[in-house]
């Protein structure tokens, strides 16, 4: 690192603004920076803070014991970046001098607990009242997130090497509380900009880790910022890097796009690379519906009801907290609930598309893909249900809705919480249609206040909420055997029929059983 790129470092040191030089602010010489030793200064008064954001207790009682121990550290990642945002900060990272047995010490003798977490690489956990901090060694190697880990690390000397491998501008500034903040590459100018920008040359940066390229699009959606265009052109010609990259990382990404409500934008700006995280949406992209109820490709259509399912989490139309990130499942769902569309494509004599069968092969097909990139079981449960009922014809009717709850209930599901997103998705789905679609969306509103009340009353849809069990037939003189689940189930059916009422009274009368 040469000594020249201290001069684009912006110094807001106590509360100063993003990118403002504060007067109690100062920067260190690179010499002094570069050397490895903590730079004696002026020690804050108060909680340290950052554009208003303050460092917890226990990750500067962290900071002060490397530093004490004569280790340069500095606070860098996440925590900077959402700082400088005016954004909630979670997790503190820090990287330090010294190495990770010397920052173990350094922390032991000063009374802080260490985890050994991931020592290979230089790394540490320092675990102080309670808080989790991450301590890493300077170090010039990347993060290995594509399965290419090296037999061992090799140590940087400076701070600025360090942030030389970090990935985007916005994530390779450090900040310390005297010392103020380091930022390289215009990461506070790109913050304000609303850009996400690799470090360096983006193709290289790709090529030395793929995975980079799922946390660019993460990045922008979470923080609603535009590719840099050099980024965005390496995005798309490196996409088919991906391929080496292991899919449960992949999926893991993929997840954290979803759950940043703008998985839509990412399928419209990050195609390529969208397609090469999941190939089975390649032949979506340009596929014709040949409908007049379809104003887009089945591609741009699965876009936009991502779109929308995000947008009605935020919204939060169930009732539900609009700061909780979308449910998982209804995102998973929306992204691949039409994935088999292209495989049930058929024209009819007048020139008319149909996908028949489409609900049910895109549920196992979704299967297949999510079990590829490692999703949780019971996500992938959820979703597949989804995805196999999105087309079900429903109409505002008790019986019918009654039925579907039925459909979306079995052991450890959350039927109300899947009928919800059931309505979601069809409400997404007929938004990404065509306009003379849209009245649709009323109906299902109206289905959807129908279904609350129905489970408020407690009506039964499934063996589990009706009123009546086989203990009852017992003891009203049933023997046990099979005959206890026919009549069971000609109960349930006599209740979703509205012929009867879920009350055990009731149904033991309708059942006839003397
Ligand atoms: P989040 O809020 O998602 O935790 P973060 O920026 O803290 O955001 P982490 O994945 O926790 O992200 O990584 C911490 C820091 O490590 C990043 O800010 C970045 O500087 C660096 N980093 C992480 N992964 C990579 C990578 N694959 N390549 C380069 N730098 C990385
Ligand atoms: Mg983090």
């Amino acid at each position: 690192m040469v000594s020249d790129s201290i001069g684009a470092v912006h110094a807001a040191a106590c509360g100063g603004a993003p990118g403002a030089v504060s007067d109690a602010a100062h920067s260190v010489p690179c010499d002094a920076a570069c050397s490895g030793t903590a730079p004696s200064g002026p020690v804050c008064v108060g909680a340290p803070a950052l554009n208003g954001t303050e460092l917890s207790e226990p990750a500067s009682k962290v900071l002060r014991a490397l530093e004490g121990a004569g280790y340069e550290a500095w606070i860098v990642g996440g925590w900077v970046r959402d700082a400088m945002r005016g954004a909630p900060s979670h997790d503190v990272d820090i990287c330090c001098a010294g190495g990770w047995q010397e920052n173990e010490r350094a922390l032991e003798t000063a009374g802080i607990r260490v985890i050994e977490s991931g020592t290979r690489f230089g790394g540490i956990t320092a675990v102080c009242e309670g808080e989790r901090i991450e301590v890493t060694t300077y170090r010039v190697d990347g993060f290995y997130t594509d399965g290419r880990h090296p037999e061992q690390i090799t140590s940087a000397s400076c701070v600025e090497d360090d942030l030389a491998r970090r990935d985007f501008t916005v994530n390779a500034m450090a900040w310390h509380p005297e010392r103020g903040l380091l930022d390289l590459y215009d990461g506070a100018g790109d913050l304000e900009r609303g850009v996400i920008r690799a470090v360096g040359e983006p193709r290289r940066r790709f090529e030395e880790d793929a995975l980079r390229m799922l946390r660019a699009v993460r990045f922008a959606c979470r923080l609603d910022f535009a590719m840099d265009p050099a980024t965005a052109c390496a995005l798309a010609a490196c996409a088919p890097l991906l391929d080496a990259v292991a899919r449960e990382r992949v999926g893991w990404e993929l997840d954290g796009i979803l759950a940043t409500g703008h998985g839509g934008d990412a399928l419209i700006r990050y195609p390529e690379l969208m397609c090469a995280a999941i190939p089975e949406l390649a032949p979506c992209r340009g596929f014709d519906q040949h409908s007049r109820y379809h104003a887009f490709d089945v591609y741009d259509h699965i876009a936009r009801v991502l779109t929308v399912a995000g947008e009605l989490a935020a919204a939060r139309i169930d009732g539900g907290d609009p700061s909780r990130p979308p449910s998982p499942s209804l995102m998973w769902a929306a992204l691949l609930h039409d994935i088999a569309k292209p495989d049930c494509f058929t024209l009819d004599e007048r020139g008319n598309g149909h996908f028949y069968g489409h609900p049910e092969l895109g549920a196992r097909k979704a299967e297949a893909i999510m079990r590829r990139l490692a999703c949780p079981t019971e996500l992938i449960r959820d979703a597949c249900l989804i995805i196999r009922y999105h087309d079900l014809p429903l109409r505002a009717e008790r019986t019918d809705l009654l039925k579907m709850l039925g459909l979306l209930s079995g052991e450890g599901l959350d039927t109300a919480r899947l009928a919800n997103e059931l309505f979601d998705i069809k409400r997404a789905d007929t938004l990404g249609k065509a306009p003379s679609c849209f009245y649709y969306v009323e109906e299902i509103e109206r289905m959807r206040e129908m279904v609350r009340e129905l489970l408020a009353n407690h009506e039964a849809y499934d063996l589990q909420s009706l009123a009546l069990g086989g203990r009852d037939l017992i003891a009203a003189g049933v023997k046990p055997g099979p005959r206890i689940g026919e009549l069971l189930k000609r109960a349930l059916s006599g209740v979703v029929d509205g012929v009867v009422a879920n009350d055990r009274a009731d149904l033991l009368a309708f059942l006839k059983l003397d």
